[in-house]
């Protein structure tokens, strides 16, 4: 196939984070580097998905054989940007069982007793694992600023803590794939209209998502101030335009397949004699 044609830009060079990047500047409609049509993106979904699913099987394989190494898919955005589809249509992909996943919504009482990575910690992925964030510690850069949940002082001390707390995990031998989803407010509006008009999608909303809306200045200054001083050498951000859902999708595939790809991994070498197992079994 020459579908790899159709990406003029690779995602990965594409949507990374550059210095000086302007989030208000971003057309969340857009496909940035990839000149198909939605037809193409969804066909493309599934032959990269089994990609995708291919070397999630490898790293599996290799943490069964002791290998530490794991990859973490960070998923930050505003309600309604397709998470939750984000990790249905393309993680979905992958085997269930290599995957550790973990959502983080308003903190618990024990929760908020502790550091806020305390439970950041407890959730990241085993040797071997995929690991998914559906939200994550940037909340606490995110909507604690916007609502001024702790004073300034605290959560401008958060980026760099948040960067360190990254390298150690870089260092470690987790790969880190940061995606800020961007929607814009009108696709945004669309979407909770559609929450309110279909009784299958009314567990989906939640009247705050409304009041939310009036906050979006401020959202959108806080992610701007995520980019910017976030955005690593060793944890860079991608930014995902995320109205068409289909190239959101698409484009994460890539930024994974990527990110497996950079552990250029092999088959784990048998741990026993092929030949002789292979005699036993015949004899058996
Ligand atoms: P949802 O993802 O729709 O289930 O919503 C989860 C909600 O939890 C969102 O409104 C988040 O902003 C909120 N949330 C997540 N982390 C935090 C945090 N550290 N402090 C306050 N609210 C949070
Ligand atoms: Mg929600």
């Amino acid at each position: 196939m020459t579908d790899d044609s159709l990406w003029e830009t690779p995602a990965v060079t594409i949507l990374r984070s550059q210095p000086g990047f302007d989030l208000e500047g971003l057309d969340r409609n857009s496909t940035p580097g990839f000149t198909g049509k939605k037809a193409d993106g969804e066909r493309l979904l599934e032959e990269r998905g089994a990609v995708l699913s291919g070397l999630q099987e490898l790293l599996y394989a290799n943490g069964r054989s002791g290998d530490s190494r794991s990859v973490l898919l960070v998923l930050q955005g505003m309600d309604t940007s397709g998470k939750g589809g984000m990790v249905r249509h393309v993680v979905g992909h992958v085997d269930p069982q290599g995957v550790d996943h973990a959502s983080f919504g308003v903190p618990t009482d024990e929760e908020k007793q502790h550091h806020y990575l305390w439970r950041i910690k407890k959730q990241l992925p085993r040797g071997g694992y995929l690991g998914v964030f559906d939200r994550s510690h940037y909340e606490d850069v995110l909507v604690v600023r916007v609502h001024d949940l702790v004073p300034p002082n605290v959560w401008g001390a958060r980026y760099d803590e948040i960067n360190q707390f990254e390298k150690e995990l870089v260092d470690a031998g987790t790969t880190i794939v940061k995606v800020a989803m961007f929607v814009s407010l009108d696709e945004q509006k669309k979407r909770l209209q559609e929450r309110l008009d279909r009784p299958e999608k009314y567990w989906k909303y939640n009247p705050g998502d409304v009041t939310e809306r009036k906050l979006w200045p401020a959202y959108q200054e806080a992610y701007q101030a995520m980019l910017d001083k976030t955005s690593t050498e060793h944890a860079p951000w991608y930014v995902v335009p995320c109205d068409r859902k289909w190239y959101s999708r698409i484009a994460v595939t890539e930024l994974l397949i990527d990110a497996f790809e950079s552990l250029d991994l092999s088959w784990p070498p048998a741990d026993f004699d092929v030949e002789i197992e292979k005699a036993r079994l015949a004899e058996s």
